[in-house]
């Protein structure tokens, strides 16, 4: 018998297909995306226009994931994060971080990571699995439900665990279901996915008629730096990973987001910031500045606040945009992969399930 499939692993167009294979007519896969995603009933019972024959074969032939909240932990500036138990007992985090004026949800890709950055904590756990496209979108979709009366999530980032770019076709998988118009209708803008700087996919990705922000982790200025901190620039030194920024095709307006972890003695003086610029020069690009997040038994520091400030100054003065992450729930959140699961810190109030 057919194993049956998680409905949200599944585009439009091939939710489309199945129907079609069934005899039955194919707009019933924008009523189901539509309950799916804009309703967000979690079941087929819930569907009111689709006939009770129709919500058995449905029954016979997909499940809904879910997600079960292992811990949830809540910052003092509003973020939320979130270990997520999946069906295999696994877990993964994500975060929910207010802004002015919207919500980010900032999801894992997949359990653990392969690649072996040194400041970070889930490359510690190794690769476990990847995730499907049903769990990352249940990362949104469970995260949704604590935002305040007529919220909405406007921006996803996939800087949480894993190397998105790793799980490539599930990670195209998911962003079609979140940027259709009868999904979860997120514009492409308001979607970013970060790599440690995998060429081949950097270059793939850029071809891909599905759009999203391109960021990359930097974190290095030199290769000899670089390869301490992240083992892929072995493969994909900074010449390489630099000429496939260079190609890669923005829309106008568009920069290229290079992630920059500021370690104390390893990256953050005004030497390294000159070796920045220089870098990067000729690219449509903007910084973001991540003061490294310590954690126990971390071998690197987060350097002093005025550190930051001068790093920060120096590209400001430069012409350059540059951000600092600050403090979005800092013990919570961490950069891309100073995530790792029961990483509970002491100023995050915490509820544990039971
Ligand atoms: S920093 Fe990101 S890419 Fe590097 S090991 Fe951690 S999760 Fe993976």
């Amino acid at each position: 018998m057919e194993t049956r499939r998680n409905i949200k692993d599944l585009t439009l167009s091939e939710l489309h297909a199945w129907f079609e294979a069934q005899g039955e007519k194919p707009f019933r896969a924008k009523q189901i995306f539509h309950w799916v995603y804009q309703q967000q009933v979690e079941r087929f019972e819930e569907m009111r226009n689709i006939s009770k024959a129709l919500k058995q074969k449905l029954n016979e032939h997909f499940y809904f994931s879910q997600l079960q909240r292992f811990e949830v932990c809540h910052s003092t500036d509003g973020s939320i994060k979130y270990a997520f138990e999946l069906a295999d007992g696994k877990k993964v985090e994500s975060v929910l971080m207010p802004h002015r004026d919207h919500y980010t949800v900032c999801v894992s890709s997949q359990v653990g990571c392969a690649m072996g950055c040194d400041f970070c904590m889930t490359a510690k756990m190794g690769f476990v699995r990847n995730l499907t496209p049903g769990e990352i979108l249940d990362q949104i979709l469970e995260a949704s439900k604590d935002l305040p009366e007529g919220e909405v999530v406007r921006n996803v980032v996939f800087m949480g665990m894993g190397e998105p770019f790793h799980n490539y076709d599930n990670l195209i998988t998911t962003l079609r279901i979140m940027q259709s118009d009868n999904g979860l209708n997120f514009s492409a803008r308001r979607v970013t996915v970060s790599t440690s700087g995998l060429v081949p996919q950097i270059v793939r990705f850029g071809n891909e008629t599905v759009k999203a922000g391109l960021a990359v982790s930097l974190n290095g200025v030199n290769d000899e730096i670089r390869t301490q901190l992240m083992p892929v620039n072995k493969a994909y030194n900074l010449e390489k990973l630099v000429a496939a920024c260079q190609a890669y095709p923005l829309e106008s307006r568009k920069r290229i987001t290079f992630e920059y972890i500021l370690m104390a003695d390893v990256t953050d003086s005004i030497e390294h910031a000159k070796r920045l610029l220089k870098l990067l020069h000729g690219l449509r690009f903007k910084v973001n500045l991540i003061p490294y997040n310590e954690s126990p038994g971390s071998k690197y520091k987060r350097p002093k606040w005025e550190q930051v400030e001068a790093f920060q100054r120096y590209l400001l003065d430069r012409g350059v945009v540059a951000t600092v992450r600050i403090s979005k729930g800092q013990d919570i959140q961490g950069a891309c992969g100073q995530l790792i699961q029961g990483s509970t810190k002491p100023e995050v109030k915490s509820e544990v399930a039971a």
